[in-house]
């Protein structure tokens, strides 16, 4: 049989694909279509359901007025892009999702949705901010990764995106409870350590001072939190779920533990709240590390010299995720290498790692669900051990740290 007798590719729905994805392929305009869909669909569920899904940190910045053209557009685009996608594309999966949120969020109302009542002051879960984070991070990353791609063969649902994306859902979902259990701890137990002379002269600094400060703090505290979840053999079977992620993009940085989270943006917001930083302050500080945090994943070849010796890059944090032993446990700050130069665990050669992931194999698995209940299982075999050589890890002896570097995975 000739190739022109081979029968025309049928249409299907799959997760991966191997069909060009190239400008007026239908894979952009099926992407785009996927994430306008489910964005105006979590925007009408917000805007139904504004006292159950709504971030209370987000309502006062919105108004009803502001939201409704914007879904309404987003619905319109997705519905048009989506229908494009499907007719370009033999894969319909992104058509589908598009297209498929959009009809879904008019059979809810749409963008003219009745606004449900206000449920008291707290919400249960940040659709909105998932919403918000989903568009926001979706328009710029993802085309300066297809830009600026350090690995430019790797494609924008490279392998595991899915798990990745769903800690990238659950923590934008969970935004309100990850909040209260960041800034609760610090508050219940550390208001005596307030000091009235020290938070007046913090006060009184200007914002162009209290920002910096706030950074070099922070990173103080989270690079030293940082560095026991990577030497404690029980803090580690806990964060080894961050460095399981074989793909470095601004998707993968989502991956991380509840328990790491909670815990690392708990103890570092300790000393902002005992030197008494002003609100005014924080809020730049927060969108700072939500941007860095995610940046320093992303697959960028930007390198940044001469400032990559001060400010935490993508190199830098590539790097630390590197699945090359002599980058075992380097880099562990998230704003500037500082910390790093100065308690000797810096490390920035002059090219890129080769791989990422557990050096040495892996046992963690591959679904977020396992993931969330993996630190806390009994080792399942003496192979899975063996495999990894982690055996401290999950028997919670702790070994020497020379021992430790050279099994760490
Ligand atoms: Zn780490
Ligand atoms: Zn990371």
């Amino acid at each position: 049989m000739t190739r022109t007798e081979l029968p025309p590719p049928r249409a299907h729905l799959s997760l991966s694909t191997l069909e060009p994805t190239g400008f007026g392929s239908g894979f952009l305009s099926g992407l785009v279509s996927a994430v306008l869909g489910i964005g105006g669909l979590g925007g009408v569920l917000t805007l139904r359901f504004p006292g159950f899904l709504g971030a209370a940190e987000l309502r006062p910045l919105y108004g009803l007025a502001d939201v409704r053209p914007a879904i309404a557009l987003a619905l319109l685009a997705s519905l048009l892009l989506g229908t494009i996608s499907a007719c370009l594309r033999v894969n319909k999966t992104l058509a589908v999702i598009g297209t498929g949120c959009t009809l879904l969020a008019a059979l809810l109302g749409g963008s003219q949705v009745p606004a449900g009542a206000q449920v008291g002051h707290g919400s249960w879960l940040g659709v909105d901010f998932f919403v918000v984070n989903l568009v926001l991070y979706s328009a710029v990353f993802i085309p300066l990764e297809r830009f600026f791609a350090l690995r430019p063969h790797q494609h924008v649902f490279r392998g595991e995106w899915v798990v990745d994306l769903t800690y990238f859902f659950i923590n934008a979902l969970l935004i309100e409870v990850l909040t209260l259990l960041t800034l609760q701890p610090a508050a219940v137990l550390f208001s005596w350590a307030r000091l009235a002379p020290v938070t007046g002269a913090v006060a009184s600094l200007p914002l162009i001072v209290q920002v910096p400060a706030i950074l070099l703090i922070a990173d103080f505290t989270q690079y030293w939190v940082h560095r026991a979840f990577h030497r404690v053999p029980a803090l580690w079977r806990i964060h080894a779920i961050h460095h399981s992620a074989e793909n470095m993009d601004w998707l993968a940085g989502s991956r991380l533990h509840l328990v790491d989270a909670v815990v690392t943006r708990g103890l570092t917001y300790v000393p902002i709240f005992v030197l008494g930083f002003p609100q005014t302050a924080l809020i730049p500080y927060v969108f700072i590390v939500a941007a860095q945090a995610t940046f320093i994943h992303a697959n960028v070849r930007w390198e940044f010299w001469p400032f990559r010796r001060f400010i935490a890059t993508p190199a830098f944090h590539h790097w630390h995720h590197s699945a090359e032993r002599e980058a075992v446990d380097r880099n562990f700050a998230v704003h500037t290498p500082l910390w790093d130069r100065l308690f000797g665990t810096y490390y920035l050669p002059d090219r890129w790692p080769a791989a990422y992931g557990l050096c040495g194999g892996r046992d963690v698995p591959s679904r977020w669900l396992t993931q969330l209940v993996y630190p806390f299982r009994r080792k399942q075999s003496s192979s899975a051990t063996k495999s990894t050589g982690r055996d401290s890890a999950t028997t919670g002896t702790t070994r020497g740290h020379d021992e430790h570097d050279n099994h760490r995975n």
